[in-house]
């Protein structure tokens, strides 16, 4: 009987947990051929989730848990729990119902019967959405689906391949298409929240997107280079024509407007630069940290419990 194994990162969500692991258990149900088991990551809660999740532990003996020292993310949650699956196929998917435990089922199937590596579920995707990927599908050789989410089965071989990518600063919608195994898309209507607030707002979402364009592709550098370039070329064309015409005319004094515009573009283009070489080198100064991704704090597996906590 093949194992799964499926993997829930938790953050404050103690008031929605119960009613996820019984839509979650219905589904379960109808699988028989499948042998189950949940790995809830409990990302630094600071409500009850923690409790709750011992309680369905206690209850029922499928139910693992991680529970992390503080937030690190969930990206990290996502990794922590990857790296302590043993199963045959992993499950990614929220807590928050927004992703439908119906597509488990087909999931499951496309993996073990259709020979897909992974299978994920994507939705029609927002405006914002749309807009990065397609920024990210011109300058970067990763290709993302638009619409994809995290929501996905996968099988060893593929949860293998993404904990080998091991750096500190993930971009899981990345990783899984850098690994550049098959993955089959399912389409799906993503409903609101039913109870608790996304983590997500404006600025998180600006800087998880500039995170996952630095993260892949250095084209942001090049382009910069590149408009360097161009700015060099028109200001040795300006600077001939000026010469040619004070060589004629004399010395023309009026050019305060155009110092200015100069000026100015010139400043704005430097500091735009400077921005983007920034947020490579800080890349690179947090990599450089080598820094564990989460500290775990309490687990009920077993081989972990004394295992050395501030592992990767
Ligand atoms: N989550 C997490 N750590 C965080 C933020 C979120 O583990 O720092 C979990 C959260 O509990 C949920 C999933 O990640 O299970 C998705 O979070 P959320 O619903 O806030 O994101 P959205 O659905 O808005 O993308
Ligand atoms: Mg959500």
């Amino acid at each position: 009987m093949r194992t799964v194994e499926i993997i829930v990162p938790v953050y404050n969500e103690e008031e929605g947990l119960n009613r996820f692991y019984q839509a979650v258990n219905e589904v379960l149900k109808t699988l028989e051929e499948y042998d189950c088991s949940y790995l809830f990551v409990n990302d630094g809660s600071s409500d009850r989730s923690i409790e709750v999740i011992r309680q369905l532990a206690a209850a029922d003996e499928r139910v693992k848990y991680l529970s992390f020292s503080r937030n690190f993310g969930k990206e990290a949650a996502i990794y922590a729990g990857l790296q302590h699956c043993d199963a045959d196929l992993a499950i990614l998917i929220d807590a928050d119902l927004q992703h439908p435990p119906e597509l488990i089922p087909e999931m499951l199937g496309s993996v073990t019967c259709e020979g897909w590596d992974a299978c994920g579920a994507k939705r029609a995707p927002g405006t914002f959405s749309r807009l990065f990927t397609s920024i990210n599908n011109k300058m970067s050789t990763v290709k993302l689906q638009t619409g994809a989410t995290d929501y996905m089965c996968m099988n060893r071989k593929f949860v293998q391949a993404v904990l080998s990518l091991c750096e500190n600063q993930r971009f899981s919608k990345g990783l899984f298409a850098w690994v550049g195994y098959r993955v089959k898309w399912l389409d799906y209507v993503q409903g609101p929240r039913t109870v608790g607030r996304s983590k997500w707002n404006f600025r998180k979402l600006l800087s998880y997107a500039i995170d996952g364009l630095t993260g892949f592709s250095v084209i942001p550098l090049r382009v910069v280079s590149w408009a360097g370039a161009a700015i060099c070329l028109l200001a040795v064309i300006y600077i001939i024509a000026t010469l040619i015409k004070t060589l004629i005319n004399g010395i023309d004094v009026p050019g305060y407007a155009t110092l200015l515009v100069v000026l100015l573009f010139m400043g704005g283009i430097i500091l735009l630069s400077v921005g983007i070489l920034g947020s490579y080198i800080g890349r690179i100064f947090m990599e450089s940290k080598n820094r564990p991704l989460y500290l775990l704090d309490e687990t009920n597996l077993e081989k972990d419990s004394d295992r050395d906590k501030d592992e990767r």
